[in-house]
C-alpha cells in the first residue's frame, strides 16, 4: 500500500479551515469556500495550461480538486456548469486558430491509491453487469494531449486539447516533430485506414530536455523547470522554425475511424503502430485489477529508467464496446482511470534564501537547504524562481520545507510543513538592491524577475568572463570560477578584454595568494592559446543573450567574418536557417551597443579570430542558394539540407532575389508566395531529388 505523501501547509491549513463548514446547513462560508477553490483552481489551471509555470505540485492541485469535487457531492444545487470539476482544465489560446473537436478530449479521473483503483474496478463490474472484462494498463506520459487528423493518409491537423471542445490549430508546429508521420503507412490490413483521427502525447526526452536547457543557459534565455513545461511552452511557439530545433516526441494511444469497425484498445495500439506512429512498448494488456496493480506498483519503481518522465499509469477498460457502455461523466470517461503516482518528496531544513545574480544581470533567489538525499540525488540548492514564487510558497528562512521532485528534473520547494515552523521566523524581504554591486535593481512590465542593470555589476563581470573562458567556449584551461573570482575581486579583472591584458601583471598574478611562477606561466599560456580558437567559440563566448553554442555555429558559418555579422540587418539574420525574429533582434541590438562595440574593438587587438575558415564543399551547387519550405515527406530538411551543402550549395530560410531555387513540399506558406513573387525556380520534392541525382 501506498504511503500517503507528506503534507504541505496549503493542505494543512485548508484541513484546518474545513471544520468552520463542518455542518449540514449551509450558508454564505460553504459558498465562498466553493467559490474560493473554484478561483483558486482556475489560477493554477492559467498557469499550468497557458504560461506552462505552475506554481504548486500536482499533487497539491489534485487536493484542491478533490477538496471542491467533495463539498459539491455534499451540495449538489451549488454546482456550476463552470465549475472545475465539471469542465476540462485547459483553454485555448488566442494566438492559434481554433478548431472544433467533433468528439470531445476528455481529460482522466485521477487517484493516487490502491483502494481507490479498486473502487474503479467494483464500478466497472457493477456497470457491465456480470459480462467479463480486461484492461489495458498504460504509462501515462507526462506531456501535452495532441489530436491529429489524417485525410487520405496524410497528416491533415494536429490540435491541442484545449478546453476539450475547442483547441488550437498547431498544425505547423506538430509536422517539425519527427517522429509524427506526415503519411501513414497504408498496406495491407491498414489500408482502410486511410481517413483516421489518433489521440496521443507530446513529450521530450529527459536528455533531450536537459540539452535544451542547457543550451538556453548558456544563451542567457530562461530554462523550464521539467519537460512537461518545456513541450507545453514550445507547442505554443508562433515560430515553427523555433520548434523544429525542440527535442519534441509523440506517443500515440487513441484511434477513431469512422471507415473501419475497431474493437479493443489494445487491437488499437498494435494497428497505430502499422500504421509508422510510435507507440509506447510499455503497455500491458491486463485480465483483472491485481494484474493492473502489479503493473502500476512496477512502474512506480521503474520510472527512472524510462528515457522520459511518466506522472502514472492509465488504466483503461479493453473492449470498446464496453466503453461505450460505461460512457463519461462530466469531464472523463467511466471506462478509465489515471492512477498517479505520489511526488517523491523530502522535508529538510531552508538554512538561508540567497539571491544569484546571473551574467546578462537575472537576479534568482536560491533555497540554501540542509543536504537532503532524494530519488537519487543529493539537493542542497533548489530555485525559488523569484519573489512572487515566495510570496506564494510563504517559505521562510528556519522553515522545514518540502522538496520535490514529481516529473521535476530540477527539484522544487512544494512548501513548508506548518507544525514544524518556529515561533518568529519572518517572511523573507527581497533586497531591493543588487546582493553583489549594491545598484539599484528593477523588474520590468510583465517579467517575474529583477534585474540589475549595472553592466560593471562584480557578478555580472565574474558570469561574462567565467562564460568567456569555459571549455566549450575560449577553453581557457585554469580560469575557472575560484580564480576568476580572485582576479576579479583584485581588480585585476574588470571585463573580458583584460584577460588579455594579463600578461602585463605577470609580477602581481605571482604574488597572489596560492599562485607561482609556474602557475602563472600556464595561465597565461592557455591565454594565448585561446586566441587560436574558432571564430564560432567567440562569437558563443562573447554571450549575446539567445546565442547558444549551435547558434553561434550557424552565424560563423553564414557570415564567415565579425564586420559582416557586425553590419548584418535584422531581416538579414534571419537569413541563417533557424534564426527567428527573437535570436535576430538580440544580436542585431548586441552589436548595436556601444559598449559591446568597445568589446569586440579590444578582442580585435588582442588578435582573436574574427573570421570563419570556411572550406565549402566545391560541388554542382556552389553558389546556389535554396530554401525549403512546406511539409516535406520523402525527407526532413535536415536531410535535404545535408544533400545540398555536400554539393557545394546553401540553404536559407528566407526567400530573397539570391535565392537559386525554392523546395516545396505540401501546404507552402508565404515563402511560396514569394517566390513566385521573385520568379524564383520552384522544385517540388520529387524534382529536387532528380535535381541532385538522388533517388530516394
Ligand atoms: P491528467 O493529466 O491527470 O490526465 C489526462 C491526460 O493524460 C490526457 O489528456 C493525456 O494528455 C494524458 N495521458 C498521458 N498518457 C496517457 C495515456 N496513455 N492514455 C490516455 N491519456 C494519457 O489530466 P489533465 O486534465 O490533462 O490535467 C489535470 C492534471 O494536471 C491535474 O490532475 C494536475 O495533476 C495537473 N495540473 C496541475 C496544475 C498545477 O498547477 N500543478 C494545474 C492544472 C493541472
Amino acid at each position: 500500500m501506498k504511503s500517503a505523501a507528506p503534507k504541505v501547509a496549503s493542505e494543512v491549513s485548508r484541513q484546518g479551515e474545513s471544520s468552520a463548514f463542518g455542518g449540514e446547513t449551509y450558508g454564505k462560508d460553504i459558498r465562498s469556500e466553493i467559490e474560493r477553490l473554484r478561483q483558486e483552481i482556475r489560477d493554477h489551471d492559467y498557469r499550468y495550461y497557458v504560461l506552462a509555470e505552475p506554481v504548486v505540485s500536482d499533487f497539491e492541485y489534485d487536493q484542491l480538486m478533490k477538496k471542491l469535487a467533495e463539498l459539491e457531492s455534499k451540495f449538489p444545487e451549488l454546482v456550476t456548469p463552470d465549475s472545475p470539476t465539471q469542465r476540462v482544465g485547459g483553454e485555448p489560446t488566442k494566438e492559434f486558430p481554433q478548431i472544433r473537436h467533433p468528439v470531445q478530449m476528455l481529460s482522466l479521473s485521477n487517484t493516487y491509491n490502491e483502494d481507490e483503483l479498486r473502487d474503479f474496478d467494483k464500478r466497472v463490474r457493477t456497470l457491465l453487469d456480470g459480462e467479463k472484462y480486461e484492461y489495458v494498463s498504460e504509462l501515462k506520459f507526462d506531456g501535452v494531449a495532441l489530436r491529429l487528423v489524417y485525410e487520405n493518409g496524410l497528416l491533415a491537423l494536429a490540435a491541442t486539447r484545449g478546453d476539450g471542445e475547442m483547441g488550437d490549430n498547431i498544425t505547423a508546429n506538430v509536422k517539425t516533430i519527427r517522429s509524427i508521420p506526415l503519411k501513414l503507412n497504408l498496406r495491407g490490413e491498414t489500408s482502410k485506414f486511410a481517413n483516421v483521427e489518433v489521440r496521443g502525447e507530446v513529450y521530450m526526452n529527459r536528455d533531450g530536455f536537459q540539452r535544451m536547457n542547457r543550451e538556453r543557459e548558456e544563451g542567457g534565455e530562461k530554462t523550464f523547470a521539467n519537460p512537461r513545461n518545456a513541450t507545453a511552452g514550445t507547442l505554443k511557439l508562433q515560430d515553427p522554425k523555433e520548434v523544429a530545433k525542440r527535442p519534441l516526441r509523440f506517443f500515440a494511444y487513441y484511434l477513431l475511424s469512422n471507415d473501419a469497425v475497431l474493437n479493443s484498445q489494445w487491437e488499437n495500439l498494435q494497428l497505430l503502430r502499422k500504421l509508422g506512429l510510435p507507440v509506447s512498448e510499455q503497455a500491458r494488456l491486463c485480465k483483472n485489477i491485481d494484474q493492473v496493480i502489479d503493473a502500476t506498483r512496477y512502474w512506480e519503481k521503474e520510472r527512472d529508467n524510462l528515457p522520459f518522465e511518466i506522472d502514472g499509469n492509465v488504466v483503461k477498460v479493453n473492449s470498446l464496446r464496453q466503453q461505450e457502455t460505461l460512457g463519461a461523466v462530466a469531464k472523463s470517461p467511466r471506462w478509465a482511470i489515471a492512477y498517479k503516482f505520489a511526488a517523491r518528496q523530502a522535508q529538510t531544513l531552508l538554512k538561508d534564501i540567497t539571491l544569484q545574480v546571473g551574467r546578462i544581470g537575472t537576479i534568482t533567489p536560491v533555497a540554501e537547504l540542509e543536504p537532503v538525499f532524494l530519488a537519487g540525488s543529493t539537493i542542497s540548492r533548489a530555485t525559488l524562481h523569484n519573489e512572487d514564487y515566495i510570496r506564494e510558497k510563504d517559505v521562510r528562512v528556519g522553515d522545514t520545507v518540502v522538496v520535490e521532485k514529481s516529473g521535476d528534473v530540477i527539484p522544487a520547494i512544494a512548501g513548508f510543513v506548518a507544525e514544524k515552523r518556529p515561533k518568529g521566523v519572518k517572511p523573507f524581504k527581497f533586497l531591493h538592491k543588487c546582493p553583489s554591486c549594491g545598484g539599484p535593481i528593477i523588474r520590468l512590465e510583465g517579467e517575474a524577475a529583477y534585474y540589475c542593470e549595472n553592466y560593471e555589476c562584480p557578478a555580472q563581470v565574474r558570469g561574462r568572463i567565467e562564460h568567456f573562458a569555459a571549455r566549450r567556449a575560449m577553453d581557457i584551461d585554469g580560469m575557472g570560477e575560484a580564480v576568476v573570482d580572485q582576479l576579479v575581486n583584485t581588480g585585476l579583472m574588470k571585463s573580458i578584454v583584460d584577460i588579455y591584458e594579463l600578461h602585463k601583471h605577470r609580477s602581481e598574478l605571482e604574488e597572489l595568494e596560492r599562485w607561482g611562477a609556474k602557475s602563472v606561466d600556464n595561465l597565461l599560456n592557455a591565454v594565448e592559446r585561446s586566441k587560436s580558437r574558432p571564430f564560432s567559440k567567440l562569437l558563443f563566448a562573447i554571450g549575446i543573450r539567445h546565442v547558444g553554442e549551435r547558434t553561434a555555429q550557424l552565424l560563423a558559418e553564414h557570415f564567415q567574418s565579425m564586420d559582416k555579422l557586425m553590419k548584418a540587418s535584422v531581416e538579414e539574420l534571419q537569413f541563417v536557417s533557424d534564426i527567428g525574429p527573437t535570436i535576430a533582434e538580440s544580436i542585431y541590438r548586441f552589436f548595436q551597443d556601444k559598449r559591446n562595440r568597445g568589446l569586440v574593438e579590444k578582442l580585435r587587438t588582442a588578435g582573436l579570430r574574427f573570421e570563419e575558415e570556411v572550406k565549402r564543399k566545391e560541388g554542382k551547387l556552389s553558389g546556389q542558394t535554396f530554401v525549403l519550405t512546406g511539409a516535406l515527406s520523402k525527407f526532413t530538411r535536415d536531410e535535404a539540407k545535408e544533400i545540398i551543402e555536400s554539393l557545394g550549395g546553401k540553404v536559407t530560410a528566407s526567400v530573397s532575389k539570391n535565392t537559386t531555387y525554392i523546395v516545396v513540399g505540401e501546404d507552402p506558406g508565404s515563402k511560396y508566395d514569394k517566390a513566385l513573387k521573385l520568379k524564383i525556380p520552384v522544385l517540388t520534392e520529387e524534382g529536387f531529388l532528380k535535381f541532385v541525382g538522388r533517388n530516394k
